[in-house]
C-alpha cells in the first residue's frame, strides 16, 4: 500500500527532472551552435573531406634532413633485416624459426596492440636473440600531423607495451615510424625514450603481395652490403614473405652476406 502511494509523485518528479533536462540540453545547444557561429561551420565539411580523401604524403611535415638509420652496424657484406607490423601468431614463429635455422639475425618493428595480445612472441623474439623496434600502439600513418602528446602516446606507450609483454626490463634501441612518414618531432620524441629512428635501403616491397619470386628478385636486386631490408611478419597474409625468406636466407649466405642489426 506504501508503495502504491509513493509511485506517483515519485514519477511526476521524474518527469519533470526528465523535462528540465531536456530543455537545458535544447537551451545548451543552441548557445553553443549561435557561439561557434559561421567560423565554425566549414570545419566538418574540411574534416569529411580530409577523412574520404588522404591528404598526399607532400603535406605532411618535411622529414628530418638527417639521422635516419639505413644501414647495418657492421661493416663489410653485412645485412639487417627487418620485419614491421607483428607480432603475428601466424608468420612471427615461422619467420623466427627460419632465422634461427639459418643463424640468423632479424629486427622486429612491432605494433603495441599486436604485443599485447601476443606477449608470448614478444618474449620469443628477444629470447631468440632478435631485437625488438617500437611501431607505436596503432600504426597511424598519418603520426606527424598529430599534437606532440599523442606522437609521445603513441611512441612511449608502444614501448611501454613491448616492456610489459617482455615481461622485464628488454631494450628496445630502434623506433621507425609507421608507413615510413618521418617529421622532425617524431625522431625527437623516439630519442628522448633512447631509441634511433629506423628506415630502411631496400623495400622488399612484400606488402603488396607480388608473389614469392617477385619479393626474392627486388631484394636480391637491390641489396649491397649494409643494406636494411624492409619486410613485414604482420599486417596481412604474410606467406609469401616467409617463402620468400626460406629462399633469400641460403642466397644471403652463399653471397658472402653476415646477418646483422641495425647500424
Ligand atoms: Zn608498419
Amino acid at each position: 500500500m506504501r508503495y502504491r502511494v509513493l509511485r506517483p509523485p515519485y514519477c511526476y518528479r521524474w518527469a519533470v527532472l526528465l523535462s528540465a533536462l531536456v530543455l537545458a540540453t535544447t537551451a545548451a545547444v543552441t548557445l553553443f551552435s549561435s557561439a561557434e557561429g559561421a567560423p565554425a561551420a566549414p570545419a566538418p565539411v574540411a574534416a569529411a573531406a580530409a577523412q574520404v580523401t588522404p591528404a598526399p604524403a607532400t603535406e605532411l611535415p618535411p622529414p628530418p634532413a638527417a639521422g635516419l638509420v639505413r644501414s647495418a652496424a657492421g661493416q663489410g657484406r653485412t645485412v639487417a633485416l627487418t620485419f614491421d607490423d607483428g607480432p603475428d601468431p601466424v608468420y612471427t614463429p615461422q619467420i623466427l624459426d627460419a632465422l634461427t635455422r639459418a643463424g640468423a639475425v632479424a629486427t622486429f618493428c612491432m605494433i603495441g596492440t599486436n604485443a599485447v595480445r601476443h606477449p608470448e612472441l614478444v618474449r620469443a623474439v628477444v629470447d631468440r636473440g632478435m631485437r625488438l623496434c617500437d611501431h607505436t600502439i596503432s600504426h597511424d600513418e598519418q603520426l606527424p600531423r598529430r599534437s606532440e602528446q599523442r606522437i609521445t602516446a603513441e611512441i612511449a606507450g608502444c614501448w611501454s607495451d613491448l616492456q610489459v609483454a617482455a615481461d622485464r626490463d628488454v631494450p628496445v634501441p630502434y623506433f621507425r615510424a609507421p608507413g615510413g612518414n618521418w617529421s622532425e618531432l617524431l625522431t625527437t620524441v623516439a630519442a628522448r625514450q633512447g631509441m634511433k629512428p629506423l628506415s630502411w635501403s631496400v623495400d622488399s616491397r612484400d606488402w603488396t603481395l607480388p608473389g614469392t619470386a617477385q619479393i626474392v628478385a627486388t631484394v636480391q636486386r637491390a641489396v649491397q652490403p649494409g643494406a636494411v631490408v624492409l619486410l613485414h611478419d604482420g599486417g596481412g597474409k604474410r606467406a609469401q614473405t616467409v617463402e620468400a625468406l626460406n629462399q633469400l636466407l641460403p642466397w644471403f649466405t652463399a653471397q658472402g652476406y653476415r646477418f646483422d642489426f641495425p647500424g
